[in-house]
């Protein structure tokens, strides 16, 4: 099971295709008893169903991925039931969560850069990659991608975790923020925990990543040590913050994150 992203469709056609469609938002998926999977060439053939605009975007199992975004008022077959996306990310295996969550990315992409940010005239899609070209300016647009670093913090066998006035009562999770202009990803963990709880921190490391398409973002795990001050909450991204040792962690994000593996590697570390 492996899926390949990419712009260049194969020479050869292939008849039977997973069809990756969102409608407000959410994906379709065809539901036959207690297992969902992605619409098949086949499964649109017998819904008659033509999709308005498609987007290839890459090859899982070997069968291309199309993505489209269907109208509002397009009528659901009855075997269709439609997901959000992080729902899908709890129920699908990992290629197909990376291809859904690369299609919903691609379709907003292609929702909101329409037109040149330049000139205001209708952009074209680029035919050599994956890029959107004004036939009047040139100016090339690229899918727009927002790094994002997570951080754990560790202090004496504790963790920092914060909830944010976002977040469901009692539920925590590390530190995380936008990576700006201008600086580094170890800058970038170093000013947004001090941002937001008033803390230092050094040994940075690098831990992993997960594209994150909610909407656009690629999240960049480190894991940290405490190195000064005491938690002060910014009282905007952040409510209360405080350093839970492993055998009482608050309830914490689901498994389909790197924020939940940045907790699970501290809870296992011993
Ligand atoms: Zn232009």
């Amino acid at each position: 099971m492996t899926f390949v992203s990419t712009a260049k469709p194969p020479l050869t056609p292939i008849e039977s295709a997973h069809w990756f469609l969102f409608q407000k938002q959410r994906l379709w998926v065809v539901q036959e008893g207690e297992k969902i999977r992605i619409p098949q060439t086949s499964d649109l053939k017998k819904t008659n169903l033509t999709p308005p605009g498609d987007y290839f975007f890459g090859m899982l199992n070997g069968q291309p991925c199309y993505a489209a975004e269907l109208e509002a008022d397009q009528v659901i077959p009855e075997a269709i039931r439609q997901m959000e996306l992080r729902q899908v990310f709890r129920r699908f295996e990992s290629d197909f969560v990376q291809a859904a969550g690369l299609a919903g990315h691609l379709l907003a992409w292609h929702r909101n850069h329409r037109y040149c940010s330049r000139c205001g005239k209708a952009n074209e899609d680029k035919e050599d990659e994956r890029a959107k070209i004004c036939p009047t300016c040139g100016l090339v647009n690229y899918p727009r991608l927002s790094p994002a670093i997570i951080v754990a913090v560790v202090r004496d066998g504790k963790l920092l975790l914060a909830r944010s006035p976002r977040f469901p009562e009692d539920f925590y999770s590390v530190l995380a923020g936008f990576v700006e202009p201008g600086e580094t990803l170890e800058d970038c963990v170093r000013r947004e925990v001090f941002e937001e709880v008033k803390i230092s921190v050094k040994n940075i490391h690098y831990f992993g990543n997960q594209p994150w398409p909610f909407p656009d973002s690629l999240m960049l795990g480190f894991t940290a040590e405490y190195a000064g001050g005491e938690i002060k909450e910014d009282g905007i991204e952040i409510s209360h913050a405080d350093w839970f040792p492993p055998d009482r962690l608050p309830r914490v994000p689901p498994k389909i994150s790197i924020a939940r593996e940045l907790i699970d590697w501290f809870a296992n570390k011993g």
